[in-house]
Formats: C-alpha cells, structure tokens, sequence
C-alpha cells in the first residue's frame, strides 16, 4: 500500500475495524516518513452452494435464477427490473448468511415470497413447477407449506 504523503512501499498497519457491510477500513503508518492514512478493503462475498433435493450441492447463478423467474413470469405485467431486483435480494440475502450451503429450497421459498407480492400467476406457476411439485398431494402440501410461509411473516 504505497504511502500518499511520500510513495514509500512499507506500512504498518495500526488500527483496523471492519464494518457491517463487510469492508475493512485500516489505519495504516508509513514506515518511512511517519505519515498516516486509510485504506478501504472490500471483503468478498462467499454465496454459498446450494444443496439440491437429491444432496448433491450445486453453484447459486444469479443468472440462473433470473432465468427461472422469467419463466414463471412469461406473458405477466412483470418488469425485468423487478426481476432483477429480486434475484439482487436474493443473492444479497444468501451472502449475508455467512453459510457455506444452505438446502436450494430456501432460495425457491424466497422466490416464491417475492413473486407473491408481484404477481399471483407467477407465484402459482413457480411454485408448482420450480419446487418439483409433480402430483396433486405435492400440489396439496406445497399450499399448506406457503400457507405456514403466508401466515409466519
Ligand atoms: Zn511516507
């Protein structure tokens, strides 16, 4: 990190915090000529893998899921922004986690909140198609499970 008063190389950092939104700001002293300054660090975002219904885990694409949502709201009044802004949430919400993998359920439950307050259509088409509800007992208890999701927030 080279020195803003004297462009030595060498710095010691003195002080360091780390901020909620996960960048890392440090206090730093040139080695050289004595002079202070601050960094700003990003800290990468670890998304974690998704585990699948069969166990294997699988990357999160954000461009996957966009995919997904366009699907289920093909021929909707939906926006594309409002697509995006929802996968954006979601990605953001999964990093936040802090996880290494979490089940893909809780990223198809996700969708399904989202796209219940956007459009009706979308939420039934995603709900029974990207959740691998295949038969009239799946489609019966999926309702109960986003009845429970419904009725706990
Ligand atoms: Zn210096």
């Amino acid at each position: 990190m080279e020195c803003p008063y004297c462009g030595a190389e060498d710095s010691r950092v003195v002080h360091t915090t780390r901020s909620e939104g996960g960048s890392i700001r440090r206090r730093r002293e040139c080695k050289s000529c004595g002079g202070r300054f601050n960094t700003f660090e990003r800290t990468e975002l670890i998304t974690p893998m998704l585990i699948k219904h069969d166990g294997n885990r699988e990357e999160f694409k954000r461009d996957k899921l966009i995919h997904a949502i366009r699907m289920a709201c093909a021929k909707r009044p939906v926006p594309a922004s409002e697509i995006n802004c929802l996968a954006d949430d979601i990605e953001h919400t999964l990093q936040q986690m802090g996880c290494e993998e979490v089940p893909s359920r809780m990223v198809g439950d996700m969708v399904v909140r989202g796209l219940r307050d956007m459009d009706t259509i979308a939420y039934v088409r995603y709900s029974l198609i990207y959740l691998q509800v295949n038969n009239l007992e799946g489609v019966l208890s999926e309702i109960d499970r986003l009845m429970m999701l419904n009725s706990s927030n």
